[in-house]
């Protein structure tokens, strides 16, 4: 069963709107274990239909949106109706609806609005709460005439109004016509610590030869992390996700689509316990991804951001003699911020970075991109890990915040910190 998506609208093209609709369709239907298997964009007029055409030939499904307004640029339903050799009539019910739209806004309905209430015959209205335009349903066999056999569904543009229409109507019909659909699932294992080619090492061939046996595996690299996607029938998608524990378990983050952050944040609270942080090169990035969040202040009280040297003495009692001695940016102040971090905020972790983000102040011993991590607790030794992350400022911070919080995850799972 293949499903296509046509997204209609010059905004589009000019970039003025961001097609958000296309991303967020694609997760709703990766959600019920669906492709699409093609996306299009075109812009408002005639060549509509021409994508509605060739779609048509290809697909099983049509996912249209936009081009359902009321104005003359709006022509997806004419465009769909002219593909599939249907008339239109005035659908009475639509015309009650838009009278009571407007009404209940104090507005009077004006004649460009009838376009709207055109159905295509052996159509289905799609009620549309939120707007005008209501959407549409036009069945497979509605196409036999002209020898074509896709379904299509005609959806508002305006995300407010699509989302809620594809939630209440498209997705129960694409069940019913996939009755086999009730069996397929996505699968979702966010792994951190591992780059997607160090996981392909691992799994793929494995997983590979569960191909045949239905299981679709695909990767997409986030901030710092690595999905692996697993689709496919239940068991076979089980199975998948077994070995994949197997192989590489400990640097699953989580099977349910959290973030680190998220995965952190309620390891502490099931345990009682909280995390403080110090931070040198990430600016205080560590503190606003943990706060970012929600629920986050039962477990995070301090953050210090200590930039400057005397920073690090000042809040943190690291010794300036330390600094001196090793740098600012050595093993041996990472540690010494996470331990003072740890006695100044009484917090049961606290993780320290200090690090090189460049492009200057790189050094031959110790280049742009070094970078020390810390983490103390009240209970256990200070592990300190030193990590490389040449790149852009950003990245850098991405991915030393990903190192450190990975730490704190390990040991709260009770697992290994890798060297
Ligand atoms: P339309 O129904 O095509 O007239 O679209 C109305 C408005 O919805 C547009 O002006 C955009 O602001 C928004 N819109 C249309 N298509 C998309 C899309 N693919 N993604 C996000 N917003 C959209
Ligand atoms: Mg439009």
């Amino acid at each position: 069963m293949t499903i296509e998506l046509i997204n209609t609208g010059t905004e589009l093209l000019l970039g003025d709107t961001i097609n958000t609709n296309a991303a967020w369709i694609g997760q709703r239907m990766a959600a019920l274990g669906l492709n699409v298997a093609r996306q299009t964009i075109v812009p408002d007029g005639e060549v509509i239909k021409d994508a509605i055409a060739e779609g048509a030939r290809r697909a099983d499904v049509l996912l249209i949106t936009g081009g359902l307004g009321p104005t003359n640029d709006d022509v997806s339903r004419e465009s769909a109706s002219a593909v599939l050799g249907l008339t239109m009539h005035l659908d009475e019910s639509v015309v009650e609806h838009l009278l009571a739209y407007f009404a209940k806004r104090n507005k009077v309905m004006s004649d460009v609005n009838k376009r709207q209430a055109m159905v295509p015959e052996g159509a289905e209205v799609l009620d549309n709460p939120f707007g005008t335009a209501p959407g549409l349903y036009i069945p497979a066999a509605c196409g036999k005439g002209r020898g074509l056999n896709c379904a299509m569904f005609l959806l508002p543009g305006p995300p407010r109004e699509l989302k809620p229409m594809v939630e209440a109507h498209v997705e129960p019909r694409l069940k019913q016509l996939m009755p086999d659909l009730a069996n397929r699932f996505t699968l979702y294992q966010k792994v951190t610590g591992m780059g997607e080619s160090d996981i392909v090492v691992h799994i793929e061939k494995d997983l590979e030869a569960m191909a045949a046996g239905g299981l679709e595996l695909g990767y997409c690299l986030g901030r710092g992390d690595v999905d692996v996607r697993l689709s496919g029938q239940r068991d076979v998608v089980e199975a998948g996700a077994r070995l994949v524990r197997e192989r590489i378990g400990d640097f699953i983050v989580s099977e349910d689509r959290r973030i680190i952050e998220e995965v952190v944040v309620d390891q502490l609270k099931a345990a009682g316990q909280t995390i403080a942080t110090a931070e040198s090169c990430t600016g205080g990035e560590l503190a606003s991804r943990l706060t970012n969040v929600s629920g986050a202040s039962a477990v995070f009280g301090h953050g210090f951001v200590t930039y400057a040297n005397e920073a690090k003495a000042k809040h943190l009692g690291v010794d300036m003699a330390l600094i001196q001695a090793h740098g600012a940016v050595s093993e041996e102040v990472a540690r010494a911020m996470a331990e003072g971090c740890l006695q100044a905020s009484g917090a049961d972790h606290a993780l320290a970075c200090t690090g090189i983000a460049g492009p200057t102040g790189g050094t031959e011993e110790k280049p742009v991109g070094t970078v020390f991590v810390a983490l103390a607790s009240r209970k256990d030794c200070t592990e300190v890990r030193k990590l490389f992350f040449p790149g852009a400022r950003d990245r850098f911070k991405v991915l030393t915040t990903q190192a450190a919080l990975e730490m704190l995850r390990r040991r709260l799972a009770g697992l290994a910190i890798p060297g």
